[in-house]
This record gives C-alpha cells, sequence and structure tokens, in this order.
C-alpha cells in the first residue's frame, strides 16, 4: 500500500480516497481540485479559496518563482505558504510546461527538485517531458526514457516529508503510456499526473484521452493517487474520474474568466451571449447579465472567474455524491449527452468496462438504464461472466415470460434485458433489480442475447429453450443455433 493514498468507496473506475500530504499536515479528500495560482497575479487570493470556497489544495510554478529575482528571494525568506497566504497543500510544477512551449528551460531536475525543497514545497515535480499527442513512436519512446531517468533522479534525491510526483508519459501510445505507468508506480515516488493531455482536451479529443488514462492506470495499480495534469472543464471531470483520476487542475476558472468565458456543466458559454445565468452561486444570484457585463474590467474577471470556481467545486462535490450513491456510470451518461464528443469519451469508456468492473463495487444501490450505452456498462461485463460459473441442469428455459406450469424442463430462469438470463433466486440482487424502461432498445436485447450465448457456450450439453418476447431476427442470429426459440407474442408462444 501507498502510505500517502488511502482509497475509501469506488464506483466503476472511480473513487474518494485521502491524499495525506504529510509536510501540510493536512489530509486533502479526493477527488480534489487544485486550482492554479500564478505567483505573479492573483485573480482570486489563495486566502479566498480556502476559506470561501474550501479549497484544500492548490498548484503553483515553482519554476516561475526560481527564475523571478523577487519571488524567488521571497520564497525562500518566508516560504511558500507565507508568500502565497494559503493555509491547505501546496504542489508546484517544476517548468515542464514551459519546457514544451519554448523547447528548453535552465533548471536540471535536481536543481528545482531541491528549490522546491527549500521554498516548502508539500508535492514537487521532477522536470518530466511532456511528449505531444501523435509524434512518432520512436520519438515518444525517446522523451519517456529521459522521463524515467528524471524520475529517478527524483527518487534518489533527499526529499524529506514532501512528496513528489512522477508523470506518466508516452504520448497517444497506449503501450508506452502503460509501460511508463508500471515504471512509475515501480518507484518509490507518491503523485501520479498523467502528462500531455492538454493538447487532447483542447482538440476535444476526449476518447483519446480516455484511451491514454486507462492504460496509464493498467500500469499504474490500483493504490496511486493519479492526477489528470492540465484538465480544468468541470464538462469532463465525471468522466475522467470514472476512468480512475483523482486529482485536477484548474487554470481554466481564471484563464476563461479573463476572455469573459462562462463555465457549465455543460459546456463553456461567452459572456456576451448569456440572456439568464443559468447558476445558483453568490455571483449569479447577486448580478443580471448585463449587470456582470457593465462591471469594470478587473471587478468581471475576479466575478466571473469566481462563478466559474463555484461550479467547478460544485461538480467536484457532485462527483464524490454520486460515488457515495453509486450512480457515478448515470452522471457520466448525463454528461456525456452535452457535447459529441463527450459522448465518443464516454463510449471509449465502455471500451474499457472489462478493466472498470474489477473496481466496481458487486454491490449498489440502483442501476438505471438511461441510454443504450447502459448496455455496456461494468454490471453487464460481470453479469456476463458470472453466467459462465453458474451450474444448470440438463435442460432449462430461459423467459421472459411466467414460469411454465409443465415438468418439460428442469428449471425455469428469467431473462431480462440488457443482463440476459439469470436464476430466479438471484432476481433481487444487484444489478438484477435495474430500472428499465418500458420502451426496451436494440443494445439491451443484444447484450441479452449475448449473455444467453455466453451460458449456452459454457454448458454445451444443456438443452436450452429461450421463450422471449418478439425479439427480432437480428438480436436472435447472436443466439446459438443449439437454442429451442419460442416467441411468446405470436399465437403458438406459451
Ligand atoms: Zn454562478
Amino acid at each position: 500500500m501507498r502510505e500517502c493514498f488511502e482509497v475509501r468507496d469506488t464506483d466503476a473506475g472511480g473513487r474518494i480516497g485521502e491524499l495525506t500530504v504529510p509536510r501540510a499536515d493536512v489530509t486533502v479528500e479526493t477527488p480534489a481540485l487544485l486550482p492554479v495560482i500564478n505567483p505573479n497575479l492573483d485573480t482570486i487570493s489563495p486566502r479566498r479559496l480556502a476559506t470561501e470556497f474550501g479549497a484544500e489544495i492548490l498548484i503553483t510554478n515553482s519554476y516561475i518563482i526560481h527564475g523571478d529575482d523577487t519571488l524567488h528571494e521571497r520564497a525562500l525568506e518566508e516560504g511558500l505558504h507565507e508568500l502565497l497566504d494559503f493555509p491547505g497543500a501546496i504542489m508546484t510544477d517544476s517548468g515542464s510546461f514551459q519546457l514544451s512551449e519554448y523547447g528548453e528551460i535552465d533548471v536540471t531536475t535536481e536543481e528545482i527538485l531541491a528549490f522546491q525543497h527549500e521554498i516548502g514545497s508539500d508535492i514537487a515535480t521532477p522536470v518530466d517531458i511532456p511528449t505531444p499527442p501523435d509524434v512518432s513512436h520512436e520519438r515518444a519512446e525517446a522523451d519517456l526514457e529521459t522521463t524515467q531517468e528524471r524520475l529517478e533522479i527524483a527518487e534518489a534525491a533527499d526529499t524529506g516529508e514532501m512528496l513528489v510526483s512522477a508523470p506518466v508519459q508516452g504520448s497517444t501510445y497506449p503501450d508506452l503510456r502503460e509501460r511508463a505507468g508500471r515504471h512509475a508506480d515501480g518507484t518509490e515516488l507518491d503523485v501520479f499526473p498523467v502528462g500531455a493531455v492538454v493538447p487532447l482536451m483542447n482538440d476535444y479529443r476526449y476518447d483519446d484521452m480516455i484511451d491514454v488514462v486507462a492504460a496509464a492506470k493498467r500500469g499504474l495499480g490500483a493504490d496511486a493517487p493519479v492526477h489528470l495534469f492540465g484538465a480544468g472543464h468541470p464538462m469532463m471531470f465525471a468522466l475522467a474520474v470514472a476512468m480512475g483520476c483523482d486529482l485536477f487542475d484548474s487554470a481554466a476558472y481564471a484563464l476563461y474568466a479573463r476572455d469573459d468565458r462562462y463555465l457549465t456543466v455543460r459546456g463553456t458559454r461567452q459572456l456576451a451571449d448569456l440572456e439568464y445565468l443559468p447558476c445558483s452561486c453568490a455571483i449569479c444570484t447577486a448580478y443580471s447579465p448585463d449587470e456582470l457585463r457593465a462591471l469594470p474590467d478587473d471587478e468581471r474577471e475576479s466575478e466571473l472567474a469566481a462563478h466559474n470556481l463555484h461550479v467547478t467545486f460544485a461538480e467536484i462535490r457532485r462527483i464524490k455524491e454520486a460515488i457515495r450513491a453509486g450512480n457515478l456510470l448515470e452522471l457520466v451518461e448525463q454528461r456525456a449527452r452535452a457535447h459529441p464528443t463527450m459522448l465518443d469519451g464516454y463510449r471509449t469508456l465502455l471500451d474499457h468496462a472489462a478493466q472498470l468492473e474489477r473496481s466496481d463495487p458487486v454491490s449498489k444501490g440502483s442501476f438505471f438504464y438511461t441510454s443504450h450505452e447502459s448496455a455496456r456498462r461494468p454490471e453487464v461485463v460481470r453479469h456476463h461472466e458470472r453466467l459462465e460459473r453458474l451450474s444448470v441442469p440438463d435442460s432449462l428455459l430461459l423467459t421472459e415470460g411466467d414460469s411454465p406450469r409443465s415438468d418439460e424442463f428442469d428449471d425455469s430462469w428469467r431473462v431480462e434485458p440488457p443482463f440476459g438470463p439469470f436464476p430466479r433466486t438471484l432476481s433481487r440482487s444487484y444489478p438484477l433489480t435495474a430500472e428499465v424502461p418500458e420502451r426496451t432498445d436494440r443494445a439491451a436485447l443484444e447484450a441479452a442475447a449475448d449473455g444467453v450465448a455466453r451460458l449456452v457456450d459454457a454448458n454445451p450439453d444443456t438443452a436450452v429453450t429461450i421463450a422471449h418476447r418478439g425479439w427480432p431476427a437480428g438480436v436472435l442470429e447472436r443466439v446459438p443455433d443449439s437454442v429451442d426459440l419460442v416467441d411468446l407474442q405470436s399465437d403458438d408462444g406459451r
């Protein structure tokens, strides 16, 4: 077990956890948002972040402080917590972003780690190489080797109680991301940022983002706290949490405010376009859109940033509550409807349902079938796997109708979309208690037919009959030929 991180509750790949930050003497509950503070200008002061927004942790850039004579001196003299006036945990970045933007920086990993330690950072970052998406495999691999060398330097450095992060790189190559995750997990380092995903998010490539995170997670193992580096839009938090991300950092709240952009969980709006403010935070209830637009630039930027932060923190709380209630995937389904690329992200998440199934709780409160994507949820995957292990009699009726009165069959099981067949004794156990719409869709029927096929394939000597309510021919094609078919809706049905 990693000593600094404990998982308390899970749902799909998402978890509520506790990140212990010894140097700050603070325990941060995850999923957590780290507002980004630019040490040169704060749109919202760190003290306000703590008192007004409940921020337990923030992130700032040690490279900027290192390179600015005044800040450098003050940080060494007063310490980072005094300098920023923040009572919670402070994570620092290392200049890797500047490296990716400008091609070079003037510090080494040893120097910047020592500096982060000296100024009192609680979670430090080595200088990794953020390889952009879609470069050649060769380059991504070479960059990764450099990053891994830096992690080994960081591991050997004397950093005391300070936690140190181990960024996971590898561009858009799942094999490299997985290898990077495994290597990082094998170090003594503490927090695991999945790096260089910002270009993917800027291009709305949520499908690729999910593949990258899924690969990193396969390498990292279940007890590693994962930070999605540079991800600050609340629209995609639920999706990323469901794939197993625990920490997010937001510069978006301030950057967007500077451009008069208003964050919502369904996307970004221009303040100029808003006739109503669809939010009930302190800002949105105090102003009309016209009043907000009429404010002086500085004030408007600060008020918009405050709204953006309120929305962002509220979504984090909503996600935690969804994990507690066991309906995180229902929340992800709602968010997936906000933008077609989010839907691609959710469908990609479901490509990894077997991976998610390993952390998904066996029992939850409810399973709501709310879209045809629900047919691919981890619970359905798990039920299909379980079907292979259930013992069956010599002859078995699977029926959507009532139990037969005759003793023509040794036993009769229920069959229900999207799960497929199950013994009646399981009908009150999760997820078979699912709420499914009356108007069953094709995806649910196909998943049920696949369940029948799994059961039949695992028990070739059992004579199986299925009594269905008018399943279309294309769905029945998924059922093995050996199965007798009875249509309950036709005249000769029983
Ligand atoms: Zn608001």
